[in-house]
């Protein structure tokens, strides 16, 4: 039998066994080695998303691949030869490729119509049910891409591989169609501006320094989180304990930036005021890109004529696109020897614990807490 931490309803967490399915000649059985607890977690926890209960969370995953089917791929996306008992990370959302968005935009499989997320859209109630990281294996469709993992890369590190590549999609984003020297969007040499220090936030700002940004800053207000991002590259944290109004933390970004403003804001902290702020901390002409909302928390007022005044683009975003992930994994690996990035796991639960961790994650006591697998 397989353990799983099932999400029946809101915050009703339930542990299952389900029987160990028999392999179909084009899937596979993985082993969990690590789960991440994503942001968005306690916030399905919590029913701020839509979701077909019930559920087996968690799509930030290390595997390893226990049975491959005949007809299962022996390599991953990019080619590198795969076996039994390899590593490998796991894009959670597939998509049909059939839909008018996979036909005339396919570079967006995130955007499918008809498209699946382990751990967030498929329903355990179904054979053969293990569509989650909280459990102690993942059946694996053909559809879902896997990355396999770069020599020495730990599974936990390897689990980071999924929220970077949320924020490089951000900064992806924050590129095109820029110009970088004419002093559009993100480029070499630019201010990136990173509201929210959770894990993605923090990771973002390892990137955004990796590619070449001259100054990162960030806005938290949480101890612990700020003297990690200190480690990834970020040069001044906006604490708002201490700069407790916008007023006060438009003054300092401002300060900081000989009064214009960042060339890219990227909302991270998934709170609708901190939007409602980021427009005035964006310079005129800059980037100010939306991520932080995966999930549906209220709402804000917005007076457009500052969009206008300040001729700033917003872009929005949705999780990310398969291809992002094999970028972030090769980032970590260019990267291993500058940011620590084993420091971010700080909390580690069985899944048995799968409740509580869930209640202190949403009550932010942790960087990245994740769940052990078997
Ligand atoms: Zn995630
Ligand atoms: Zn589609």
């Amino acid at each position: 039998m397989v353990k799983a931490a099932v999400l029946k309803g809101v915050e009703q967490v339930e542990i299952m066994e389900f029987p160990k399915p028999k392999v179909a000649k084009d899937c596979a059985l993985a082993r969990v080695e690590v789960c991440g607890i994503c942001g968005s977690d306690p916030h399905i926890y919590q029913g701020h998303l839509p979701v077909p209960y019930p559920i087996i969370l968690g799509h930030e995953v290390s595997l390893i691949l226990e049975e491959m089917g005949p007809e299962y791929p022996r390599h991953d996306v990019l080619g590198n030869p795969v076996k039994e008992g390899d590593r490998v990370a796991l894009v959670p959302a597939y998509n049909c490729g059939k839909c008018v968005v996979c036909k005339l935009q396919p570079q967006r499989h995130n955007l499918c119509e008809k498209g699946e997320c382990y751990g967030v859209t498929l329903q355990c109630s179904k054979e053969p049910h293990l569509f989650g990281g909280y459990a102690e294996y993942m059946y694996l469709y053909p559809e879902a891409w896997i990355y396999k993992c770069p020599e020495g890369m730990s599974a936990e590190v390897l689990a980071l591989a999924d929220p970077l590549a949320v924020g490089l999609r951000g900064l992806d984003a924050a590129c095109s169609p820029g110009l970088p020297w004419a002093r559009e969007g993100f480029g070499v040499g630019k201010t990136v501006l990173i509201q929210g220090l959770g894990t993605i936030g923090i990771l973002t700002a390892a990137a955004a320094k990796a590619a070449g940004a001259s100054a990162v800053y960030a806005i938290d207000g949480v101890k612990s989180r700020i003297d990690m991002s200190y480690k990834f590259g970020v040069d001044e944290v906006i604490d708002f304990n201490e700069y407790k109004t916008p007023e006060e933390r438009l003054a300092r970004v401002n300060k900081l930036t000989n009064g214009m403003g960042c060339d890219v804001v990227i909302e991270l902290a998934g709170v609708p005021a901190v939007f409602q702020e980021a427009i005035n901390l964006t310079r005129r002409g800059g980037k100010l890109i939306e991520l932080g909302h995966y999930t549906d928390v209220g709402t804000i007022p917005i007076n457009p004529q500052v969009i206008s005044f300040r001729e700033i683009e917003i872009v929005g975003l949705w999780a990310y696109a398969a291809p992002e992930l094999g970028t972030a994994i090769s980032l970590i690996q260019q990267t291993m020897d500058r940011f620590p990035y084993a420091d971010l796991i700080t909390h580690r639960y069985h899944i048995d614990e799968a409740d509580q961790a869930l209640k202190e994650a949403r009550d932010r006591n942790c960087i990245k807490s994740v769940i052990l697998g078997k």
